[in-house]
């Protein structure tokens, strides 16, 4: 066999008549990879070296996938589920999600109007893509901290962000009187996730309420082109206290909200691409035309699998929260009596996103000096092999915080801790 040897890279600037093949476009190229991405390379690097490494850097279940799920998909596979199918997923599978709208959430959200796709992110992204347009000025109101992939993909949408920051004070929840403040003419798209990735904590009832208040007055007031409201409820069954769960929909007027939900944590399935949108019949349509001219439609053969998941699959989501439940036990119990870290009790999803910036300025043993959550994040997981995200990437006040997904085994979240312990009392 020959191998080819690859060709030499043109530069950017080359000149030329026609754009070089290694020429990109200007809003890929102003896409940043995310820091999550740089530190699971670091991991992997560790890891291939032979170190042991105490990894909580990913937002993902480390359960498998429930075996009669697989086996859904299994027999589906075996059974001629290889073809093409609609572009927004089999109406019966839609009809399922829709029964779940209803039955644990209240919602009346006929199948017609519910959109199947490559999980949550490409939901969002075909939201985001069929509200905006390049240089709209329209705006996309986002509480942070917040899950890093909401920022970019709306920029890219030609959304302007305005982020608008919680407090570790205030369980990283945003007042009515900010949202208001943050509501202007121009404003299109509100983005709550909750329970909340990267803070681990969740809105009440009543707090929901308050802000679908603020956002039903400003509707009356600006009605055209109005505020859409996206709800990420992707850690909906992830619930850690006595928190109920609430869905924003309930709130707001249903014509202007989309829920977007999945199967990835609920069910430890996030390497099949599961998510969905129900809302409002126009938008879901729009989406489903651009997912139809982006991936045709989801993984044939997954589909069997997502009506068995949501129809048969709540005491496997069940016995997995009560085991996140133990395990945020354990994590907070350990971290909460080291002097200077500043952390609300998680109450939702597997997150935990302690402040940090009490050892800003601080020396480790090798001499370093953390400047930021960046420089301790990569000092953490040189010296102890412990690896956390740094908040920059999630929106202000990130750049204080740390993210640690505690969706490890006890002895690893155990162990990790104590590193972590060490590491802090070891600073000068
Ligand atoms: N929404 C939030 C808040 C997340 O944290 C994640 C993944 O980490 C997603 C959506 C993406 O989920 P999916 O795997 O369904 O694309």
């Amino acid at each position: 066999m020959t191998t080819l040897s690859a060709p030499p890279a043109v530069p950017n600037s080359s000149p030329s008549s026609s754009p070089a093949p290694t020429r990109l476009s200007r809003r890929v190229q102003k896409l940043l990879p995310s820091a999550t991405v740089a530190i699971s390379g670091k991991c992997r690097a560790l890891k291939s070296a032979g170190h042991k490494v105490f990894d909580f850097s990913i937002g993902e279940p480390q359960f498998d996938t429930p075996q009669h799920i697989r086996d859904a998909a299994v027999k589906a596979l075996n059974s001629g589920w290889t073809h093409y199918i609609e572009t927004a997923g089999p109406l019966e599978v839609r009809k399922a999600i829709s029964e779940k709208l209803r039955k644990e959430n209240n919602l009346s959200i006929p199948a017609e109007n519910i959109c199947i796709s490559a999980g949550g992110k490409q939901s969002y992204f075909l939201l985001v893509h069929a509200l905006f347009d390049t240089d709209c000025g329209l705006e996309c109101v986002l509480p942070t901290p917040s899950w890093l992939s909401y920022k970019p993909i709306a920029e890219l949408a030609g959304a302007k962000v305005i982020e608008v920051a919680s407090t570790v004070e205030n369980d990283f929840k945003i007042t009515p009187d900010q949202l208001r403040a943050a509501l202007t003419p121009r404003s299109r798209l509100l983005v709550m996730n909750s329970p909340n990735n990267p803070c681990g904590t969740m809105y009440a009832p009543a707090e929901l309420k308050a802000l679908g208040d603020v956002v039903n007055e400003h509707n009356r007031r600006h009605p055209d082109p109005g505020l859409v409201v996206v709800t990420d409820e992707i850690y909906e069954k992830l619930l850690l206290a006595d928190v109920p769960f609430a869905p924003f929909a309930a709130f707001v007027d249903p014509d202007r909200c989309v829920t977007i939900n999945g199967l990835s944590k609920s069910h430890a399935m996030t390497g099949w691409r599961i998510g969905y949108a129900a809302g409002p019949a126009e938008l879901i349509k729009a989406m489903t035309k651009l997912q139809g001219q982006m991936t045709t439609c989801v993984t044939a053969f997954c589909c069997p699998a997502i009506t068995q998941a949501i129809l048969h699959g709540e005491a496997d989501a069940l016995q997995m929260r009560d085991e996140y439940r133990r395990r945020a036990d354990v994590v907070f119990s350990a971290l909460r009596t080291i002097p200077g870290l500043r952390c609300p009790r998680p109450t939702g999803a597997f997150y935990l996103f302690p402040d940090v910036s009490a050892y800003f300025g601080k020396k480790s043993p090798s001499g370093k000096i953390i400047a930021n959550a960046i420089d301790l994040c990569s000092e953490l997981l040189e010296r102890h092999h412990v690896a956390l995200v740094p908040g920059d990437d999630f929106g202000p006040p990130g750049h204080r915080h740390v993210r640690l997904c505690f969706a490890a085994d006890i002895p690893t979240l155990t162990e990790g801790a104590s590193r972590i312990r060490d590491f802090i009392a070891s600073l000068s």
